[in-house]
């Protein structure tokens, strides 16, 4: 199959991939958080063909993209003022809430659960698509399943190239990381993935808010995750991703000790000259946690390359929403590995 490469900026472009999308095609779109690989939510047949195009399993359930909060009782029996007020404040926006699902939505999308996940994008391209398709859009990230999400169309037609019909090329994404997911069934609501909308502004909503444990730390292998998708490698070039601790120098000392052939590091822009002689990606400023939503999977793919034996990366502090979310993404993609730069070489 020849993927084509369409522009978000051109309305023909985006009217071609709203008619690959109605006539049960699938197609690559921009939204505000990261490329989505969307198709009609309401066909069995469509979401199969996501999840082959993705090589994802089918126990990792996709969120449902709606063009308004009015959509949300075709898609949830239950609408809880809760999530109307979350969808005032936040949509469009990067922001999912699970809510019960109405039968409408195959078991495909939802992996079985009697959960749907639901949100109102804000990217303007994704959102012309929405309503000339006329039907709800099941969107999981546009990549093979394991590897970083796609944020400019160049790393969809890596993934995918010769898999999917289209994709809308509209530039780099926004936001960068995949959206906040909160669980409105349980109470108190629980933050399912950290994302753009920080726990503390749903806290400003919702009041108390829940943090499933996976959002912090590796799941056993029989513990269930709130969100089905937690428990996957995720986020992850070929080489092992360590997260070090400490600071820039003490890192650097500690990269140097593990005497690898091809070490790179992933790191801040203000300290990468403490990397001096190592292979270095800098993905945005330490003091500007968009900087570093927006450029981490850029970096990581960067950094997916055979000869890198192991990527050392440097790690924001779990201090406010964006930066829950960075450290969340490298954290998966680290396995969960955190070394402290003072330990001893080999630990
Ligand atoms: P992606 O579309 O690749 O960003 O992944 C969507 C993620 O949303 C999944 O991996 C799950 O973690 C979460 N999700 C989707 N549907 C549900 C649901 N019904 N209940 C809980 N989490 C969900
Ligand atoms: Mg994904």
């Amino acid at each position: 199959m020849e993927t084509r490469l369409l522009d978000a900026n051109l309305p023909e472009d985006v009217a071609a991939v709203a008619a690959v999308l109605r006539d049960g095609g699938i197609a690559a779109l921009p939204t505000e958080t990261v490329y989505g690989l969307a198709g009609n939510a309401l066909d069995p047949d469509v979401v199969a063909a996501i999840y082959a195009a993705k090589g994802r399993p089918s126990d990792n359930p996709l969120i449902v993209h709606i063009a308004s909060a009015d959509d949300l009782p075709r898609i949830a029996r239950e609408v809880p003022p809760a999530a109307t007020a979350l969808a005032e404040r936040f949509w469009p926006g990067p922001l999912t809430v699970v809510l019960p699902r109405q039968p409408v939505i195959p078991d495909r999308v939802t992996a079985g659960l009697d959960t749907v996940a639901v949100r109102v994008p804000a990217h303007d391209a994704f959102r012309a698509v929405l309503r000339a398709a006329g039907v709800p859009l099941a969107a999981p990230s546009a990549n093979r399943a394991g590897s970083p999400s796609p944020t400019t169309a160049q790393h969809v037609v890596h993934d995918l190239a010769g898999r999917i019909p289209a994709v809308l090329d509209g530039g780099p994404c926004d936001v960068g990381v995949e959206s906040t997911v909160v669980d409105l069934t349980s109470t108190p609501p629980r933050l399912l993935r950290p994302g753009g909308v920080s726990l503390e502004q749903l806290r400003e909503v919702l009041g108390d808010v829940g943090v499933d444990p996976a959002v912090v730390g590796e799941m056993a292998a029989d513990q269930t995750p709130g969100a089905p998708g937690m428990k996957y490698r995720h986020y992850a070039p070929a080489a092992p991703v360590v997260v070090v601790d400490g600071t820039a120098a003490e890192a650097a000392a500690y990269v140097r000790a593990q005497g690898l052939e091809h070490p790179a590091v992933l790191c801040f822009d203000e300290e990468a000259g403490a990397f001096a002689g190592f292979e270095v990606v800098a993905y945005g400023s330490e003091d500007d946690p968009r900087s570093l939503a927006r450029g981490l999977f850029d970096a990581l793919r960067a950094l997916d390359r055979p000869e890198v034996s192991r990527i050392f990366a440097r790690c924001p502090a779990e201090d406010d929403g964006l930066s829950q979310a960075v450290r969340n993404r490298l954290l998966k993609a680290a396995a969960f590995r955190v070394v402290r730069a003072d330990a001893p070489a080999g630990t």
